[in-house]
């Protein structure tokens, strides 16, 4: 497909890196009533573009109007809310309490410093969000930013280039378009901050190119994040946001559950489930459903395709149309899948679900840790023992007890991945941080009888100065101290006897 996107220059590229290095320089983006300024503009920006950004994602993804305000409007609009109320806050110094070793004439503070000029390279299957939500962080922080949108959702890239300069502050936040070449040439400048989402594979490039300035990063990545469920859980209420979460956005969302680990007892009466369930979304044939989206491109229909072919082993129990012209893949089921099936391999990223019998609990526990750790982890059951058990034995970003996507959505929780699925985290407060280096500062006076009292510390070094030091300094041992509180009560009534028995004796 030709590109309706007009991808930078070399030259534009290099321009916009030096100005995102000079504004940041100037101190032009540090005062909060900018940042505030730019955070409500973002948010008008949303707000009197809602058909445009719609239409681009139709065009991109054929997403139905109300996923594009609930899946990506409406939590982008969020973070800027969250953001606004609480900028003072999260910018404002904070006060520790000084070490002994620093008592006197000390004020110790961690100040909130925006990291600089950085880079944000966003992906295609939530393009507003991923884009805006990472650049909702630099702008509270202070910093400036680059936005690379991704150009496989080419519409969405059009329209966030043509938008953001009508509001936000083009000498801060500047976008660059293209691929992979274009990309590089940015990865080539020094940034004080990445912020990349996308695959595992572009991950370690972007992690090489960092590693050349050791600049700072956070990566979204994603993964293979298993539902498990216990066959005593409601089946209608758990197969009902499976489906959920395996078909919005057609499955092509980073936190989608990508396979399901149950017992065969179980596994029938989830397969009926997850029938009901799909017919009460999409309908008898969701082709013709338009609350359906479509696979973002012949590449990746053709990825799913090959996958769904190449699978050596499983039953299709739901679904398994495909129709290219369309970039349509029906909701699909596929039950008692091999371990090591194809299917099993990478990450699906499409609305293809594997079913994987296990024998128990422990069995599914044990699979799960023999994979690399998933982004989000799912666990459908009312028994808390069960749970929690899945919980404390298991590792991943994120984790959801008897639902799908919705801890995403949830902006006081960081949202990030763990080893292969990711580092750092974002969202809320967590975006401010990501973008923001806490500056340990010390403060001192030059007092000279604090002078005095910490002469001990100086050459020559001598006995009495070690013996006054470590009277002054050494803390008692916070368990010792523990025991003395502990045993209190016997210490004051040994005390208080020994002390009766020798003035009566
Ligand atoms: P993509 O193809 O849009 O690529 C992401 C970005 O990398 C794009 O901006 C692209 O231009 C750039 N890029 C591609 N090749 C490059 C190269 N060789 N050098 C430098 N830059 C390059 O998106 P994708 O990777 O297909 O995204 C899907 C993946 O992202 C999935 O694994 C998904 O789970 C993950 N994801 C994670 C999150 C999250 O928040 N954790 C969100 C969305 C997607």
């Amino acid at each position: 497909m030709t590109s309706i996107l007009n991808y930078h220059t070399e030259t534009e590229i290099q321009q916009a890196v030096d100005t995102s290095r000079q504004t940041f320089r100037s101190g032009y983006t540090r005062p909060l009533k900018f940042r505030r300024h730019q955070l409500q503009q973002l948010w008008r920006l949303l707000d009197e573009n809602t058909d445009a950004l719609c239409d681009a994602l139709y065009k991109d993804l054929r997403k139905h109007k109300n996923e594009t305000i609930l899946g990506e409007l409406i939590p982008t609009k969020e973070e800027i809310n969250d953001a606004l109320e609480h900028l003072d806050e999260w910018a404002k110094d904070e006060k520790i309490t000084p070490a002994l070793v620093n008592k006197m004439g000390v004020t110790c503070i961690k100040r909130k410093e925006p990291k600089g000029s950085t880079l944000i390279i966003s992906a295609w299957n939530y393009p507003i969000f991923l884009s805006f939500g990472p650049l909702i962080g630099a702008i509270a922080a202070g910093c400036t930013a680059v936005l690379k949108p991704s150009e496989v959702a080419q519409h969405s890239a059009k329209v966030i280039t043509e938008l953001l300069p009508r509001y936000l502050d083009s000498k801060a936040f500047l976008v660059i378009n293209g691929a992979a070449h274009e990309t590089t040439k940015l990865l080539e400048n020094k940034w004080d901050h990445i912020f990349y989402t996308g695959n595992g594979t572009v991950a370690k490039i972007i992690m090489k190119a960092a590693a050349v300035h050791l600049t700072s990063l956070t990566l979204e990545l994603g993964g293979k994040s298993p539902a498990i469920i216990d066959e005593n859980a409601n089946m209608t209420v758990a197969a009902k946001r499976i489906a959920f979460g395996k078909t919005f956005n057609a499955g092509q969302t980073c936190v989608a559950p990508d396979y399901v680990l149950v017992t065969p007892k179980a596994e029938p009466k989830f397969v009926e489930a997850m029938k009901k369930a799909y017919k009460e979304l999409y309908g008898a044939n969701p082709q013709t459903s338009d609350s359906y989206a479509r696979i973002i491109n012949n590449r990746h229909y053709h990825r799913l395709q090959k996958v769904l072919t190449e699978n050596q082993s499983g039953e299709v129990v739901i679904g398994g149309q495909s129709d290219e012209k369309d970039l349509y893949i029906s909701p699909t089921v596929i039950a008692n899948v091999d371990r090591d099936d194809k299917l099993m391999e990478d990450e699906l990223f499409g609305p293809i679900l594997p079913m994987i019998r296990v024998n128990d609990v422990d069995d599914a526990i044990e699979y799960v840790n023999s994979r690399d750790d998933p982004l989000a982890l799912y666990v459908f059951s009312s028994n808390k023992k069960f749970v929690n058990k899945v919980l404390d034995s298991t590792r991943s970003g994120g984790a959801l007890v008897n639902d799908t996507l919705m801890h995403v959505a949830e902006g006081n929780l960081p949202f990030g991945g763990t080893g292969p699925s990711g580092m750092g985290n974002y969202h809320g407060k967590h975006s401010f941080d990501a973008f923001t280096h806490e500056r340990a500062t010390m403060i001192k006076d030059l007092n000279p009888v604090s002078e005095a009292l910490m002469a001990v510390r100086y050459a020559p070094y001598t006995s009495t100065n070690l013996k006054v030091a470590r009277v002054v300094l050494e803390s008692v041992p916070r368990f010792k101290k523990n025991f003395v509180l502990k045993h209190l009560k016997w210490i004051v009534i040994a005390l208080v006897f020994g002390i009766g028995y020798k003035r009566f004796a």
